[in-house]
């Protein structure tokens, strides 16, 4: 019950750290008397033992158990203590390659936007949520313009690069946090990439002039920013503008999945034929 949580050690840093870094068993009799020791919040403790958590020779962690006498831990504890820690480190290795598979399984590999398969998945369940509260939803669809274009002048490698700054825009233009930040799911933004030059926003909680105006923020951003950051220098010395044309459209009603991206669609193409890095919201 007097356990300390929260406590962070760097690597190093008292017995759990030196593990830690030697990457093996550690016996000290009497910490109190050990020059690394510091408190782990058990005022009590008075012997410790620490296990490095090793998959393959990396490190996941530390396991470390104290005592309230001196000289508690044996040669069979240590034993106990390594062959648990080496439990754990299994149970750890499997529990990563999981949460990484499934994060795969959603990403587009070029861009890091979620993939095609999780928008439909996510506009589905999204669309569902929306029709059962009212709540507004939005969808923003961008083509990028002339891409061919800068493949051909300037190769399909920067082409990439190209892509992968835009993504970074979209992120960084909307409500799309990082997995780890902890927030009321409905508010976030979901970017995919939709095809090759193509990627979509579903917004939840979002009408059509919400939507209007990030699509003219990300526009502008896109605009002002990508070619300067890729370096797509010209002929005579200019920076290439690149820039996209943009679709939104809002949930109805009445209005499936693919009639609402059909919606978004129609609206980038009437944006290209008005000239392109445009935003057209569908009537
Ligand atoms: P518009 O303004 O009418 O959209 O012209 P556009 O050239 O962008 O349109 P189009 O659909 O004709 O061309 C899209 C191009 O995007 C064709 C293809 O070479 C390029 N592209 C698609 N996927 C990728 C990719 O993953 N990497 C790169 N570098 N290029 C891609
Ligand atoms: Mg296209
Ligand atoms: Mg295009």
């Amino acid at each position: 019950d007097s356990m300390q949580e929260k406590l962070h050690l760097k690597i190093g840093q008292g017995i759990t750290g030196r593990c830690a870094i030697e990457k093996r068993v550690i016996n000290v009799g009497d910490i109190r008397s050990d020059p690394g020791y510091i408190t782990s919040g058990v005022e009590c403790a008075r012997s410790e033992i620490a296990a490095p958590i090793l998959f393959e020779g990396e490190l996941h962690g530390v396991l470390t158990i104290e005592s309230s006498s001196p000289d508690a831990f044996d040669d069979d504890d240590v034993r106990l203590l390594s062959t648990l820690s080496a439990q754990v480190a299994v149970g750890v290795h499997q529990a990563q390659m999981f949460a990484d598979a499934e994060r795969m399984a959603v990403t587009d590999a070029l861009t890091g936007l979620y993939n095609y398969r999780y928008f439909h998945e996510r506009l589905h369940s999204e669309m569902a949520r929306s029709a059962r509260y009212g709540h507004p939803l939005s969808l923003v669809m961008i083509d990028l313009d002339q891409f061919k274009l800068v493949n051909d002048r300037y190769g399909h490698l920067k082409g990439d690069d190209v892509l992968r700054e835009v993504a970074h825009m979209v992120k960084r233009n909307t409500r799309c946090y990082d997995e780890s930040v902890t927030v009321k799911h409905t508010d976030i933004d979901i970017a995919s990439r939709y095809g090759g030059e193509e990627f979509i926003v579903i917004m939840p909680e979002t009408d059509a002039q919400g939507a209007a105006v990030t699509a003219e923020r990300l526009r502008a951003a896109i605009e002002a920013g990508v070619g300067q950051n890729v370096g797509l220098v010209g002929d005579h010395g200019q920076t290439w503008t690149v820039t996209g044309s943009f679709g939104v459209a809002v949930f109805e009603k009445g209005l499936g999945p693919e009639g609402l991206i059909k919606r978004a669609d129609d609206a980038v193409y009437q944006a290209k034929d008005a000239g392109r890095n445009r935003v057209v919201v569908a009537q």
